[in-house]
């Protein structure tokens, strides 16, 4: 077993935590508007970090998703917000077209997303089905030049600022969950797209959500992405490497908790010492530092594997489930170890621990993770 990085995946380490450093005042103050963090992904994308594993000959790096993960790791202890943005673009819907689209398609749509020149959206979730996609009533009917969409979507991250948006509907509707296919979307050449106003969210308030309305919009034959009525399964297999991602972002947002509380606890003197020389606090950092640890191993294992084309959807779901478990436990004793100061936006902490909440729900909730795992224990 080797634990050595590349000298590659050292450099892009380095290189995403300069990033992050940069921007540190910056994602406080996004967050606070509820803005839409454009400045910060502009630098972001100026250092590479949009196509980090996408391929070389669309635009992307070319690098290994162990790579992605621990850029991702750097870059969520500053800003999640701005991480999950990226995330999106790279793993949902880059991941995606890499995967399943033709070569004419990757070529159309993939390197100004892999070069973070335009934003990209997924939109499976809607009203009336979350953990159960198969529940969708968005439809697309085929035309003979094409295909007539027709729905809404809801929580769709940064619909509301993408070029691109990766839809699933029935296409088949009789067949439900078999019957559903998935879409590639130019969102400002399809007028009949709409989207209402920003969510106002407890947590990633930067990472804006919208629901995303089509009326009758007339996509061309091209839009789909793989074959007809194998829509889900290409969601769903996005879903599973991107889930890689959102454990290393939850890595990163309680790397970013921990260094906040231990930075604070030295500092902070009640009964004549430092607030660290108790044991209690000690125990928490302690507690704290092990989760985030375990966590990390566990998102590195599940990128490896899926580096080296190995079953990785089991590795996936409990890295997923576990760290973010982990950051949202961090998050939640970095406000204790902060004692009232820890509920004050002038520090940090509450910020995690807001940013820290969703992670445990998108990409399929923590209980909907158990399930997978479960399932795949007991059918061997
Ligand atoms: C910040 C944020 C960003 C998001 N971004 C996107 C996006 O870009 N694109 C997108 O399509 N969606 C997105 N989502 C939506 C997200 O994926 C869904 O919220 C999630 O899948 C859960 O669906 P739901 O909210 O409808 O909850 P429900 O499915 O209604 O679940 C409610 C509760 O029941 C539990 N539950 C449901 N089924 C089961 C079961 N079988 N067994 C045990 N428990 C169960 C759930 O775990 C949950 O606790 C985002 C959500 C958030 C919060």
């Amino acid at each position: 077993m080797e634990f050595t990085l590349s000298p590659e995946q050292q450099v892009v380490q380095k290189k995403a935590q300069s990033l992050a450093q940069e921007v540190q005042a910056l994602s406080a103050r996004l967050d606070r508007e509820a803005q839409f963090p454009r400045e910060i992904l502009q630098r972001w994308a100026q250092g590479g970090m949009f196509g980090l594993a996408l391929p070389r000959e669309y635009g992307g790096q070319g690098l290994d998703y162990v790579a992605y993960v621990l850029a991702q790791m750097e870059l969520a202890q500053v800003c999640p917000a701005s991480a999950l943005i990226l995330h999106v673009n790279h793993s949902l819907f880059g991941g995606a077209v890499a995967q399943f689209g033709t070569p004419a398609q990757k070529e159309a749509w993939l390197p100004p997303v892999a070069r973070g020149e335009v934003y990209a959206c997924f939109a499976l979730t809607e009203p009336e089905a979350g953990s159960d996609p198969a529940g969708m009533k968005t439809v697309a009917r085929r035309e003979p030049d094409g295909w007539v969409l027709t729905g809404a979507k809801n929580f769709v991250t940064s619909g509301g600022e993408s070029r691109f948006a990766l839809v699933a509907a029935l296409t088949d509707p009789e067949r439900g969950a078999k019957g559903i296919s998935a879409f590639v979307v130019e969102i400002p050449a399809t007028p009949e797209v709409t989207w209402g106003a920003r969510e106002e969210k407890l947590g990633l308030r930067g990472a804006t959500s919208v629901r995303l309305f089509f009326d009758q919009a007339r996509l061309p034959e091209a839009s789909l992405l793989g074959e007809a009525n194998q829509g889900l399964k290409i969601m769903l297999a996005a879903m599973d490497g991107a889930r890689v991602g959102s454990a290393a972002i939850a890595v990163g947002l309680g790397r970013g908790a921990l260094a906040a509380a231990m930075a604070y606890a030295k500092q902070r003197r009640q009964f004549g010492q430092a607030v660290a020389d108790f044991q209690a606090i000690q125990w928490k950092l302690a507690d704290m530092a092990t989760d985030l640890e375990a966590a990390s191993l566990l998102t590195l294992k599940a990128a490896w594997l899926k580096d080296q084309k190995q079953p990785y959807g089991l590795a996936a779901a409990m890295a997923k489930r576990f760290a973010t478990d982990a950051a949202m436990a961090a998050a939640t004793e970095g406000v204790q170890i902060l004692g009232g100061y820890g509920c004050l936006t002038e520090y940090p902490m509450e910020r995690y621990f807001r940013d820290a909440k969703a992670g445990q729900i998108y990409e399929g909730t923590n209980e909907i993770m158990r399930l997978i795992i479960a399932r795949n224990l007991l059918k061997g």
